[in-house]
């Protein structure tokens, strides 16, 4: 990498925005923690990520997140959500807001490495539009995927799904997530066509279904792309 990702924390509580910094150096980013926004403020121009706490003192972070993405120089910083309980309303409303993931506390190390990681991926791959992941190789622009430098020959849906994954590396989606997010909320099949397509992406990806490399089945929740790099 030519450079180091810098990313900005806003959490009041001392020791959880002391735990978020020393994972976040550790995994090799660089940091600068706030306990408000108004401190915050002057370091996000140069941010490549943003790790707001929903809670704080003076503005929330769901009202600044608001502003954010009303904000023609920062609509597109990635934004990683912390909240305290898992409410689903909360997570919906923070999604709505334009939050790009949600982690609630408390949460592992691993867990947050990963979502960040994702989230500066995401970004990167805006600009270079090629994802990696592990022997994978994805070039987003020329709808082209490859493993061990063999082209894969994927439909235009099995390319759709394996990038949405290769993105959100590490996160488990139902089936229901990914009929949303990969076939829109328009499309009329059921989540069977999922499973269907998991299936001819492992068989292209030769990945054994009961030890995979690369798409895991979470039973009882979905699938995710496995992490290579945490
Ligand atoms: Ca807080």
């Amino acid at each position: 990498m030519s450079s180091v990702s810098h990313v900005v924390v806003i959490e009041d509580e001392s020791t959880v925005q002391g735990v978020l910094k020393f994972h976040l150096e550790r995994a090799g980013l660089r940091v600068s923690a706030f306990g408000t926004v108004e401190e915050a403020l002057n370091s996000l121009e140069h941010a490549d990520a943003l790790v707001l706490d929903w809670m704080l003192p003076g503005e929330s972070g769901l009202s600044f997140l608001r502003r954010l993405r009303a904000d023609p120089e920062l609509r597109k910083l990635p934004v990683l959500m912390l909240t305290a309980r898992a409410a689903e309303a909360e997570r919906v409303e923070g999604l709505e807001t334009g939050a790009d993931d949600y982690l609630t506390k408390p949460f592992s190390a691993a867990e947050l490495v990963a979502r960040v990681r994702a989230l500066l991926r995401r970004t990167q791959a805006e600009v270079l539009q090629v994802l990696q992941v592990g022997p994978l190789t994805i070039d987003v622009s020329a709808a082209e995927a490859s493993k061990d430098g063999i082209a894969l020959n994927l439909t235009r849906r099995e390319f759709d799904l394996l990038t949405f994954l290769a993105t959100n590396v590490g996160r488990v989606y139902s089936r229901t997530d990914l009929l949303d997010r990969v076939w829109g909320a328009d499309f009329l099949g059921g989540e069977r066509t999922v499973d269907q397509h998991i299936t001819q992406l492992r068989a292209h990806l030769g990945d054994d279904p009961t030890a995979p490399l690369f798409i895991e089945t979470v039973r009882g929740k979905g699938y995710r792309m496995r992490l290579w790099n945490v």
